[in-house]
């Protein structure tokens, strides 16, 4: 294997998308379910590629194309090799929620010292990853990669393929149980980063108050802290919410004035907690870390505040989990606003406890006093037994509103992707 990835020395890059080859690059032929980049090889090296990686043993005899067994191993295994001629801190971030939020923030503290390489997006998984490590070059300074999971074992896949030496878990929550099987194994599967980091007696930043995730910290790496109320590398105070978050931090020599930032959600001041964590433990001067977290606008309906003709909208209809839902609804609570109201979407991909985690958010946005209405099936088979206000879906909805026309309401949009609650953003 070694020979074929020295092939790397004489392309531009790696490319698995023949619609984005660019002149010498080498392409990799991924399958997926509906399709066999085997099939585009040839098109790849007309299109500019200096060879194909297939694994289809048709096209074994092929001038430039060099076949494997298996493209997506070659994939994985041509981008560890690679990583490996950076010696670089590499800064893995898994975690149930705020991954890519905590990303996003990292590399914005810690762009203000160093040249940063970071996923792009959401490319957090067994191609993402590859693909954003096989980016390195030798300019950078520091890398943070994102690494997502929905399986068990999915991190240990990632780990060793990026072998991080600085790592992060968010936080433990719900989501993909479908996938995990049981919350046991969330757990399991999140903090094979923390094995990871183990084995190279790395450093790791961590939540102090998440009990659950202090528990798991190997004896071999190294920490720094941030939480509030305790004995911390990085403190955090006087959390606002205006609906936009503002916050203070301090450390034993210093403290910080207010740091206004231009992001909602309450959950996001541990996200903002931990890139200052981080920065601080980089060197970053502390002036510097606050302008950048104060620059930072997020994108991608995620935590957006939006204001309309008519509403002012937080708009977070990026993925929806039972963690997240009741985080977004418990902050939507403590702000004071006279006119608020809520939409939730289904959360998908939760198995056979689909039915009690949505009970459990009725039944919060009950408690909480709340008032709004629930979109998709799942919501809807509830409709009848709890008594609220629920849409088929996303369409049924929109019509409603479009007659109710809520005016100076705070209005919280918040499910699953697949629900696409973006769309009511033209009525409201
Ligand atoms: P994905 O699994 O889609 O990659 P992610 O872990 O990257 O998600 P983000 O995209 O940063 O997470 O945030 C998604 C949503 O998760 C936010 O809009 C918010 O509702 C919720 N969230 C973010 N951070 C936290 C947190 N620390 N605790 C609980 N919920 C959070
Ligand atoms: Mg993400």
């Amino acid at each position: 294997m070694e020979d074929k990835f020295k092939l790397l020395e004489e392309c531009t890059g790696v490319s698995t998308d023949t619609r984005k080859i660019e002149k010498d690059n080498l392409f990799i032929a991924l399958k997926g379910d509906n399709f066999d980049g085997n099939k585009y090889a040839l098109k790849a090296i007309e299109q500019g590629a200096k060879y194909a990686v297939v694994d289809d043993v048709n096209l074994k005899d092929h001038q430039n194309l060099v076949y494997v067994e298996d493209a997506l191993v070659f994939l994985q295994q041509l981008a560890n090799y690679h990583r490996k001629k950076f010696d670089i801190p590499v800064i893995g971030i898994t975690g149930t929620n705020g991954k890519t939020t905590t990303k996003e923030l990292t590399a914005a503290v810690l762009q203000q010292k160093y040249n940063i390489h970071f996923t792009q997006g959401n490319l957090n998984n067994h191609i993402g990853v590859p693909l954003t490590l096989l980016q390195l070059n030798k300019e950078h300074d520091i890398a943070i990669i994102e690494m997502g999971a929905s399986k068990i074992g999915d991190i240990k896949e990632l780990t060793d393929i990026a072998a991080p030496t600085h790592g992060i878990i968010t936080n433990i929550g719900y989501a993909h149980i479908e996938g995990f099987g049981s919350p046991e194994n969330i757990l399991i599967t999140k903090t094979e980063l923390y094995r990871a980091i183990e084995e190279v007696e790395g450093h790791l930043f961590y939540n102090g108050n998440d009990e659950v995730l202090e528990k798991q910290l190997p004896q071999a790496c190294s920490t720094s802290t941030y939480g509030v109320n305790g004995d911390y590398n990085v403190q955090g105070s006087q959390v606002e919410l205006t609906p936009l978050l503002s916050f203070k931090w301090s450390n034993k020599e210093y403290s910080s004035p207010t740091v206004s930032t231009q992001i909602i959600g309450k959950y996001n001041f541990y996200n903002m907690l931990a890139a200052i964590c981080i920065g601080q433990y980089f060197e970053v001067n502390q002036e510097d870390i606050n302008n950048a977290l104060e620059a930072y606008k997020p994108n991608n309906n995620r935590s957006q505040l939006e204001t309309t003709d008519y509403n002012t909208v937080i708009l977070d209809a990026y993925n929806a989990n039972p963690t997240s839902v009741k985080s977004a609804l418990e902050n939507f609570s403590e702000i004071t606003k006279e006119n608020k109201m809520f939409v939730l979407g289904d959360m998908l991909e939760l198995g056979e406890n689909t039915l009690h985690f949505h009970t459990e958010i009725i039944e919060l946005s009950k408690a909480l006093n709340l008032q709004g209405m629930f979109v998709g099936k799942i919501f809807s088979s509830l409709k009848e037994k709890h008594d609220i206000l629920a849409f088929e879906d996303t369409q049924a909805a929109k019509d409603f509103i479009s007659i109710a026309t809520p005016e100076d309401n705070l209005i919280l949009l918040k499910g699953s992707r697949g629900i696409g609650l973006e769309k009511l953003m033209e009525v409201i």
